[in-house]
């Protein structure tokens, strides 16, 4: 099933702040410039003359199959365990159930460790055994934590992963088996990102918390590219993603941006609609508000880990694709995205964790607000497995 994959590589990194370039194979986290994520760059004009978009189908079933377009330089340095390429399922079922006929579900539970972090690490991991790397770190509030210390393991490096103590047990259960070095900690994801900083500071382990290292969004704006692809290069008119960090999000808008360069699709882009935990709505409320950055949110709560994230780096970036996209920010409840995971679940087949539930559960509300149009091919993310919040 591993089939041999061409060489990648970016030209340069870039601040998304304020475009200051810099080179892309040394270790830079954020921007040195203004303490922003950083993007990796390409050269698309070249890569376009190169490659086109009909030569992908002979390519092997997962995300490598972009690896012109992926930061990796060596095929050698690619950690490989078939993540990414999840199917697209369209489902009239659940289009019934939400109130609109065209309704599909990117379904990332499929992905190994049963969530789409997969995508990210593995690119995250690969690059950091490139450039040298043998021990890294990262806080998470669960599933990246897996991934991570999936991609270590079969990388052969050492993975610091820290989380908060109330952590689902089938995700801890994971982290532990896969032979990373478990912190539990009293408190929120970031203040597993400060135990992080220490060790980075004291130790020298390379950084993988999200957006502060250029990689992670690499591997998630590939689910741009296979949209685009599964979709006949047509982009769905709506997309509707359960916001956390937003690492897929922006990349999926980096994506489309890439492909629009390639010559691969043209200039229409999806709604991009964020949809976050009532517990912890710091991109929702900023969006009603018309902010540019998001204001960390206080006592943030949600048995929706993966939203449990009360200030993200990537606030101005997912802002900005929102607004520029014409689409729409959105919260629903704990109790809605407890009844939603059955209901997707028999509507569809699918056990979804409570973060593609809220998708779900957001679209009636999107079809109030007059945001999705009954013509609309609209795309819901399942983020992950709901096998990994069972208690
Ligand atoms: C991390 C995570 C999210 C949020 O993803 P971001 O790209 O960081 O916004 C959503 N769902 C699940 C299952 C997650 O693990």
């Amino acid at each position: 099933m591993i089939d041999e994959i061409p060489g990648g590589g970016a030209s340069h990194l870039e601040c998304t702040a304020c475009g200051a370039d810099y080179p892309s194979e040394e270790r830079i986290g954020l921007s040195p410039c203004c303490g922003r994520p950083l993007y990796a760059r390409y050269d698309l004009e070249a890569i376009g003359r190169r490659l086109g978009r009909d030569a992908l189908a002979a390519r092997s079933p997962d995300l490598w199959r972009y690896a012109e377009l992926l930061p990796v330089r060596s095929p050698a340095h690619a950690v490989r365990l078939g993540e990414g390429f999840t199917p697209l399922i369209e489902t009239p079922g659940l289009g019934k159930e939400v109130g609109l006929p065209r309704v599909f579900i990117k379904d990332e539970a499929i992905n190994p460790t049963g969530s789409f972090k997969a995508r990210g690490l593995a690119l995250a991991v690969s690059r950091a055994i490139e450039l040298g790397a043998t021990e890294v770190a990262l806080p998470s509030a669960g599933n990246a934590g897996g991934a991570a210390a999936a991609y270590a393991a079969a990388g052969g490096i050492r993975a610091h992963v820290v989380v908060p103590r109330d952590t689902p047990a089938p995700i801890l259960a994971e982290i532990r088996a896969l032979g990373a070095e478990l912190t539990l900690l009293d408190g929120l994801i970031s203040d597993c990102g400060a135990h992080v900083a220490r060790g980075v500071e004291e130790h020298g382990w390379y950084d993988l918390s999200t957006l502060k290292e250029p990689y992670r969004v690499e591997g998630k704006k590939t689910m741009g590219y296979e949209l685009a692809e599964a979709l006949g290069w047509r982009l769905p008119e709506a997309i509707v993603y359960p916001t956390g960090g937003g690492t897929g999000l922006v990349g999926m808008w980096k994506a489309f941006g890439e492909m629009e360069s390639l010559g691969w699709i043209g200039p229409e882009r999806p709604k991009m609609i964020s949809v976050q935990a009532a517990g912890c709505a710091p991109i929702v409320r900023a969006w009603e508000r018309g902010d540019a950055h998001a204001e960390p949110w206080e006592g943030a709560e949600t048995y929706a880990s993966g939203l449990r994230v009360p200030s993200a780096i990537g606030d101005a970036l997912i802002l900005s694709a929102i607004r520029e996209s014409g689409g729409a920010a959105v919260s629903v409840t704990d109790d809605e995205m407890r009844a939603w995971v059955p209901r997707v679940g028999a509507a569809t087949g699918i056990f979804c964790a409570p973060e593609g539930a809220a998708t779900a559960a957001a679209v009636p509300r999107l079809r109030e607000m007059g945001v999705l149009d009954a013509s609309d091919r609209v795309v819901l993310f399942n983020t992950g497995s709901g096998l990994k919040y069972v208690r």
